[in-house]
């Protein structure tokens, strides 16, 4: 079962990035992140041996198909400047992606993304739980973090967002940008637009968007999970590595800028047309 929904998981990913999609309007936009989602939380799920069932099957691809909906509205509110409204539902859709995934009822944690943590609080709805608050911490976030260090010249608390600035235009595919994002790190220049950071923020949703798919690494290394830990007020979750976000960094980085989805994705709802 694990291997033919990871390999379901990769065909989807080579679709996912092959695509023509220049046209790309608000509707098709909205149709790929309830479709790709629900697909996505059903491959994490088989990965982690959660999928016993029809009924675990159906679970995950309606609750995947609310979280798809949820990210694309939040996608839709910071395209617009209302960036706190973007992360409250990003975080929203996150937990009950996350939670499905897990095998768990989808309300059972609500969790916050801040920088490369992400602290989740258990609800009436856990059962068996061995904490009130969980907190996560991610490898691939970490290593984007100290990516828009280095890449930057400030860091700030900006919107809701650990957010960077830099004097000068960023650099990439050799091509000057006066915004960057790696990871759930948007960056602009001093001076940029408005619709640059609304953009940039899109891209830090997106990173969201593939994180609440990751499961730890003791699921890639086959590890047990212990069965009934001890009671803890705050656990300390294991690693996650980004397993799922390095795959898309893969693909994406071997487009052109115009043709990456992302990009597609952020221009449209952000500046209101294709890449450029
Ligand atoms: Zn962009």
């Amino acid at each position: 079962m694990r291997n033919r929904f990871a390999l379901f998981a990769l065909a989807t990913l080579l679709l996912f990035a092959t695509s023509s999609l220049h046209a790309a309007d608000e509707r098709k936009i909205r149709l790929l992140n309830v479709s790709l989602h629900p697909l996505f939380t059903l491959a994490s799920s088989a990965i982690r041996g959660q999928l016993h069932s029809r009924a675990d099957v159906s679970r995950c691809l309606i609750v995947g198909f609310f979280g798809g909906y949820g990210f694309y509205e939040s996608k839709i509110a910071a395209g617009r400047g209302d960036i706190r409204t973007a992360l409250v539902i990003a975080n929203v859709a996150s937990s009950l992606t996350s939670n499905v995934a897990a095998g768990r009822h989808p309300l059972a944690r609500l969790g916050v993304t801040i920088g490369p943590t992400r602290t989740e609080f258990s609800t009436v709805f856990e059962q068996d739980r061995s904490a009130f608050v969980y907190i996560g911490v991610s490898a691939y976030e970490s290593v984007a973090l100290m990516r828009m260090r280095s890449a930057s010249d400030k860091m700030e608390w900006r919107d809701g967002l650990i957010a960077f600035r830099k004097h000068e235009p960023y650099h990439g595919d050799g091509r000057a940008f006066g915004g960057f994002t790696y990871g759930v790190f948007p960056g602009t220049q001093y001076g940029a637009a408005d619709s640059t950071w609304n953009h940039e923020v899109i891209h830090a949703i997106q990173a969201m968007q593939r994180d609440s798919f990751e499961p730890s690494y003791r699921t890639w290394f086959r590890r047990r999970q212990q069965q009934s830990p001890r009671f803890k007020l705050v656990r300390l979750e294991p690693l996650s590595l980004g397993v799922f976000p390095s795959i898309n960094d893969g693909f994406v980085d071997r487009q052109d800028y115009t043709d990456r989805w992302t990009e597609i994705e952020a221009w449209r709802l952000a500046q209101g047309r294709p890449p450029r």
